[in-house]
């Protein structure tokens, strides 16, 4: 009933009720942080038991150093102190093996998941950070669950977060990577990575570096979540570098031969 309720709510329009949150992105977003952490918790456990789909590289001894490297790079973006929920979620980071995957993506609750491909492809650190800044300013924004409110409507939600409807939550986990997020959405996620790289030792345009690495090779024939064509690159990396000049940030890679090693073990 509470479903019908919230159904109602949100077809009568733009009415805000204690239970609801406005989201930074001007939408309105009826999930709880609870929920997102359910869900994504939810979505996780999917994606974890279908490794035929999601090759993770194991978080284990034989990939200390990979892992010790990626979750470094996490802390200091966390410890920015420009991550709304950073203590609110877990922020749990896992490595794909597939080298031809130029992706990342978060689901609710971030869940952080980064393919090789696109460990391969970026030339230094501050590229990377730039990207896993983009990718947990999606679930600190709470912009995931927006995405797949818009993609799979809300009831649908609701029912998994409640250990409901086993099949549709199958189906989001496979289909993570064609999540669609919105142009406002995507162009947020840019700056807020921006304002979180301001705060650590990385180049806070870091993830301008991925665009342009894009477009001096003229690539674009699939659309990870941060290369959809709204807004095209051109306008990202232009906006990425107006925000870190905003910021009286530096330029400069800083560590560029700890990311070769880092690339070296894929
Ligand atoms: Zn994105």
């Amino acid at each position: 009933m509470k479903q019908i309720a919230i159904l109602t709510i949100l077809v009568l329009g733009s009415l805000l009720f204690s239970t609801c949150s406005k989201s930074p992105g001007g939408g309105v977003n009826i999930f709880s942080i609870n929920d997102d952490i359910e869900l994504g918790a939810k979505v996780k456990a999917e994606i974890e038991a279908d490794p035929v789909t999601y090759p993770i590289i194991p978080d284990d001894a034989a990939h200390k150093y990979e892992y010790d490297y990626i979750k470094a790079m996490r802390n200091k973006i966390l410890a920015s102190g420009q991550v709304t929920l950073k203590d609110k979620f877990l922020w749990e980071i896992k490595i794909i093996k597939d080298d031809n995957t130029l992706n990342a993506f978060c689901t609710p609750g971030g869940y952080i998941y980064i393919y090789t491909g696109l460990i391969k492809y970026l030339s230094n650190g501050d590229e990377l950070a730039g990207v896993l800044g983009h990718e947990i300013a999606h679930a600190d924004l709470r912009h995931s669950t927006d995405a797949m409110t818009t993609q799979y409507g809300i009831g649908i939600l609701f029912e998994i977060v409640l250990g409901k409807n086993q099949g549709m939550l199958t189906e989001i986990a496979k289909n993570l990577l064609t999540l669609q997020y919105s142009k406002t959405n995507e162009s947020q996620a840019d700056e807020y990575s921006v304002n979180y790289l301001s705060g650590t030792t990385y180049n806070c345009a870091g993830a301008a570096g991925f665009f342009e690495k894009l477009i001096a090779e003229g690539s674009g024939s699939n659309t990870p979540d941060f290369l959809s064509t709204h807004p095209n690159p051109e306008n990202r990396v232009e906006n990425i570098n107006k925000d870190a000049t905003a910021q009286g940030c530096k330029k400069g890679a800083v560590d560029l031969s700890d990311y070769a090693t880092f690339k070296s073990k894929f």
